[in-house]
């Protein structure tokens, strides 16, 4: 038999995920990664022994990755250590409410008893609503390539009867009165980039996603698990070529051919996946070709998540009283989302979420030290045209004065060093259109069928995984588009998994 060759461009969660099952099931593949570490938004930064990882940070649902492992009889065990995270959350807001979220119901309840009695039934039918909705939306629909709209139509019944056209925040307002409490069990869209006030309902699935599989965090951090991922890859014979930015895909009339790399390289492949951003692809890898020209133009019509401000802080000492995710609201919620989502400037006052590892795991600092970061949420680049070269001295300090008025006393007479990535960077070190943090906004309208296909409808041979497809952005989510677009291309290429589909181990039912 032939043995089909594959290009994937880009070694995010996403490009990784494809890049295993397609080598698993046979085709030699290659991934180009155009920075010199693999792991896209997962990026890790070390400086003075702190071990900074750049983006994501809260690991749902590790099956998804062990059967990245098990599609050649591994165990992701064996590669990479997952250490549960409890509470899952902090949730701090500045009137000096804290509620410490989990899977524990009984310690949830406990909670919800103490602030707002009458919510403790809500919050039990919340659950059982937000437990349905991963059975449709997540199980069965998650790794489903919507390429056709009778695919959306099959799926709409269900849509319909969750009422997936109501937004997150007005889910949950149903079940729950307390306003804190709305926003302790609203805010997890922000995680995939989207506006809890706009976003389908069928996001609260996230919340039923943490309660069933935990929330864990590599030994090491979350590169940790990106080096698992690629040392996997390699093991069975991948290739992984850092510091190679494709600068062109090649097509022959409708179909694709091959890469060249900046540097001039070319190759021919059978099949070239893209998991970097959606309009860079078309816009600057595919410029020459009229499909590349036309998918940009619709594309830049649509709507793109925020981007985000990160600093990233190492400090002599540590915050026992701290826990590993804080999130600490603001004084406003829904005017702040609105700001964020709409600019057009930023806002004054911000909702941060604080990152802290070393509480898990001290080995991510010198002895003795913290390791942080702290993100905030700030307009896109079309929203609000600011400059962040700028910019970002002066904002990085407002968040490390508060953080110091608020949570960590002493702060900055114990920071041993700093640094920050802005808006400017993920437009310039990711090229992600208009600076987004999370691609295409996830909304209904941008949803499933409606949302960059898994392969694209004109050039044979060119698919997609990442944040900008189906089903959308966060771990499990490019995870999960990366097996859509997988068994889309291996029918395509005639190919059926090597081992047999081990999905069935891990049967969700
Ligand atoms: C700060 C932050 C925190 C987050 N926190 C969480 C979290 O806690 N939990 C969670 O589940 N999700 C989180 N997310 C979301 C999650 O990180 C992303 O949705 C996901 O990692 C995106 O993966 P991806 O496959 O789309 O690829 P990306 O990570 O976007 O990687 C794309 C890759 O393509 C490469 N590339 C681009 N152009 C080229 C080219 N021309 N040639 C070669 N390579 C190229 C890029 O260098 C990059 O490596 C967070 C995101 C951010 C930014």
């Amino acid at each position: 038999m032939t043995q089909h060759t594959a290009a994937v461009i880009g070694s995010g969660f996403g490009g990784l995920a494809l890049a295993i099952r397609l080598q698993s099931a046979g085709f030699r593949t290659t991934i180009f990664e155009a920075r010199d570490k693999p792991g896209g938004r997962a990026y890790v930064y070390e400086d003075q022994g702190f071990t900074f990882d750049a983006g994501p940070t809260v690991v749902t649902d590790p099956d998804c990755l062990r059967e990245l492992f098990a599609l050649t009889g591994r165990r992701l065990e064996d590669y990479v250590e997952l250490l549960p995270v409890r509470p899952f959350y902090r949730l701090c807001w500045e009137d000096g409410y804290v509620f410490d979220y989990s899977n524990e119901v009984e310690e949830n309840n406990k909670q919800i008893q103490a602030k707002s009695p009458a919510d403790v039934e809500g919050y039990r039918r919340f659950l059982a609503y937000s437990e349905e909705v991963l059975k449709e939306g997540y199980i069965k629909l998650g790794t489903a390539p919507f390429l056709n709209f009778s695919d959306m139509i099959r799926a709409a019944p269900q849509l319909v009867r969750l009422q997936s056209y109501r937004s997150v925040y007005s889910m949950v307002s149903k079940f729950i009165k307390d306003e804190h409490l709305r926003q302790a069990f609203s805010f997890h869209t922000l995680l995939v980039g989207g506006n809890p006030f706009n976003t389908s309902s069928i996001y609260t699935l996230i919340h039923s996603l943490e309660k069933r599989w935990g929330v864990s965090f590599p030994r090491g951090g979350t590169h940790a698990l990106v080096r698992a991922l690629v040392k996997l890859f390699e093991d069975i014979g991948g290739e992984i070529r850092l510091s190679s930015p494709i600068a062109e895909i090649l097509t022959e009339g409708d179909r694709v051919t091959g890469v060249r790399t900046a540097a001039g390289w070319e190759g021919r492949f059978d099949a070239v996946a893209s998991n970097a951003d959606v309009v860079f692809t078309y816009e600057q890898l595919l410029g020459r070709t009229p499909r590349g020209q036309q998918a940009a133009r619709s594309m830049k019509r649509r709507s793109f998540s925020p981007s985000l401000f990160v600093t990233y802080f190492g400090v002599e000492g540590t915050y026992p009283e701290l826990r590993h995710h804080s999130i600490l609201f603001g004084p406003r919620y829904r005017e702040l989302l609105k700001e964020i989502y709409n600019g057009p400037g930023l806002a004054d006052d911000f909702s941060l979420y604080l990152h802290a590892p070393t509480v898990t795991d001290p080995s991510l600092a010198p002895p003795g030290c913290s390791t942080f970061y702290a993100l905030s949420p700030v307009p896109n680049l079309k929203k609000a045209d600011l400059d962040w070269n700028e910019l970002a001295p002066a904002y990085s300090e407002r968040i490390l004065d508060y953080l110091e008025a608020h949570y960590l006393p002493g702060l900055r007479s114990r920071i041993v060093t700093t640094r920050t990535f802005t808006p400017f960077d993920f437009r310039d070190e990711l090229n992600a259109h208009l600076g987004s943090a999370f691609s295409l906004e996830p909304v209904l309208w941008q949803s499933a069928y409606f949302r960059t296909h898994n392969r694209d409808d004109r050039l044979k041979g060119l698919y997609f995984a990442g944040a900008g497809t189906h089903p959308g952005a966060g771990i499990p989510g490019v995870v999960g588009s990366g097996k859509a677009t997988a068994t889309l291309m291996l029918e395509d290429f005639g190919q059926h998994y090597s081992e047999a589909d081990v999905s069935h181990q891990f049967a969700k039912a």
